[in-house]
């Protein structure tokens, strides 16, 4: 059965998931659909969330917003990946970095020839093979190159940023393409007596906003999503128990890096993110492990910079909205679950969201089996970071503290437990067809890291040329290093490509 074209789009919630979908979505539609956002000053939106994955370049791109200009309006800064310390063992640390490991084609089978190398000796860092880590480790950056046989074809960037600013910065850019903000808070979500459906929403004064299709951004709220449609969550606290955190800006005291700092402490971890004006910091933790006082004296103990402000106290339960999109209502953002913030994957799930829901364009008739294929796409992407990110806790080796015991013993889900025994049995990596967002290359970069090393690998690596692959790995090595050692260093590259506020 087919309906009527969707022709009215309400989008709940002024957050950096409303805004992202303002956009995404008016840009898609054209003139054939209105697209509105309401959203309430007093409520306010949750503010944090300063790092990004690289998919980041291809949804600006998508809604067509100039580089410059947006990493001027929002003060961001570029990021090469993740360092994680005191993470595996107390005095440890490694790099997560973007993009691959090796080059191609010679070395397409970078994990086999690894480790048939690192059998025999010949094998370098994991880092040392990777262009970002390289370039991060110097304080340099620069633009990815289109053309495979450079070194920088696999120099995949994300950004940093102040969220606050880009939500802004959106609403600013959404203004000048047709898309309605409404002011107002909802007190009331009206359902179709026939079928469930949401009529219309109610606000404080009175006027109801009513549409085809009701985008639920209204946070860990879930407004629709949750308070009216009554979705359900799945709670993943018994694998992944962070369930606070305290986020202060501080003073910038040295030149940014190109990457965010991820460090373990007594009972979670803090992050650094160093922005054009500031460096953002928080610490995510569990409440049974430590009293949120002591939490806060341990972020202000760590800041490399003067506080700006007081440590904001932020809660949430990891977990994920049991059905996504229900009726006429398409949660995204934090109304559609929380994993937690250590591998910047929360804007990027908003991303995948909007864009799967672009792939699932509904019209009035709401195919059930077009819902249904987005939930279970979606559904099958946010497990498989969800388990990504259990894994940085499983695979510590730490024995310190009552949290790290806890979250070394714990139990884990058995599509990561069957993971890690692959990988530690014979160096196997795998990804998930198209739904998986993390590459072989950030599985090996993490267990690695984490010190998981495989007992034996696959024997077929062993049967080629050796010296020969030790020499193709050698040179890649310093192709790297000389490659990434002639970047610009990071602010001199904003500055000159106009992507510094104050340039
Ligand atoms: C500690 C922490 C760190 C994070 N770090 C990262 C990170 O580094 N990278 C990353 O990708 N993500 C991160 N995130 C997640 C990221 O902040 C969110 O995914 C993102 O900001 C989207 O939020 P949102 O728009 O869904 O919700 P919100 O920002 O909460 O927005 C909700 C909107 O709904 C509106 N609203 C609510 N109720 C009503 C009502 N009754 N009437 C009208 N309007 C209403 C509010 O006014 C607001 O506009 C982090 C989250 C936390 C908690």
């Amino acid at each position: 059965m087919t309906g009527a074209p969707i022709k009215s789009v309400l989008i709940v919630g002024g957050g950096t998931a409303g805004w992202m979908a303002a956009a995404a979505i008016k840009r898609s539609v054209g003139p054939n659909a209105e697209v509105r956002l309401v959203e309430s000053a007093d409520i306010g939106i949750v503010g944090v969330g300063e790092a990004t994955v690289p998919p980041i370049r291809d949804f600006n791109a998508l809604i067509g917003l100039d580089e410059a200009e947006f990493m001027r309006e929002t003060k961001a800064t570029i990021k090469l990946g993740i360092e994680f310390k005191g993470w595996g063992a107390k005095d440890s640390a490694y790099f997560h970095p973007f993009g691959t490991f090796g080059a191609g084609p010679t070395l397409a089978d970078f994990p086999g020839s690894y480790f048939a190398l690192k059998d025999r000796g010949k094998a370098g860092s994991l880092e040392s093979y990777s262009i970002t880590s390289h370039a991060a480790r110097r304080g340099r950056v620069g633009a990815r190159s289109n053309d495979p046989r450079s070194a920088l074809s696999g120099f995949h960037t994300a950004y940093h940023f102040d969220a606050t600013l880009y939500g802004q910065y959106l609403r600013k850019v959404c203004a000048t393409r047709g898309i309605e903000r409404i002011e107002g808070e909802i007190v009331e979500v009206v359902q179709k007596p026939e079928n469930g459906f949401v009529d219309h929403v109610v606000l404080k004064d009175g006027r109801t906003l009513t549409a085809d299709l009701f985008i639920d951004c209204t946070g860990f709220r879930g407004l629709l999503i949750e308070g009216a449609l009554k979705a359900g969550y799945e709670d993943w606290s018994h694998w992944l128990p962070m369930n606070r955190a305290l986020a202060v800006p501080c003073a910038k005291v040295r030149a940014v890096d190109p990457y965010t700092s991820s460090t373990a402490r007594e009972a979670g971890w803090q992050w650094r993110i160093a922005l054009q004006h500031r460096t953002g910091n928080g610490y995510v933790y569990c409440s049974d492990f430590i009293e949120d006082e002591a939490a806060k004296q341990t972020l202000l103990a760590n800041l490399d910079g003067e506080a700006l402000a007081d440590p904001r106290p932020l809660r949430f339960v990891t977990g994920r909205r049991k059905t996504l999109w229900d009726k006429n209502v398409v949660s995204l953002g934090l109304s559609s679950g929380f994993i937690e913030p250590l591998e910047s994957t929360s804007i990027h799930l908003v991303q995948s969201g909007i864009v799967r829901l672009l792939q699932h364009w509904p019209d009035t008739a709401f195919s059930q089996t077009n819902t249904d294929g987005y939930n279970r796409r979606l559904t099958r992407e946010i497990e498989l970071i969800r388990d990504f990110v259990i894994l940085h806790y499983h695979a510590t080796r730490r024995d310190d503290t009552p949290f790290w015991r806890h979250v070394r013993d714990m139990a884990i889900p058995d599509s990561l437990a069957e993971r890690v025994e692959m990988f530690r049995d014979r160096g196997l990596l795998f990804q998930v067809g198209a739904d998986e967002y993390f590459s072989q290359g950030s599985w090996m970069a993490v267990m690695m890291g984490q010190g998981i090393v495989p007992r034996a690998h696959n024997p077929l690596y062993g049967y080629q040329d050796l010296d020969r692959v030790a020499a193709g790995f050698e040179q890649i090595k310093q192709a790297w290093a000389t490659t990434a050692e002639n970047l610009p260093a990071h602010e001199d590259y904003l500055k000159a490509n106009r992507m510094w506020a104050d340039a």
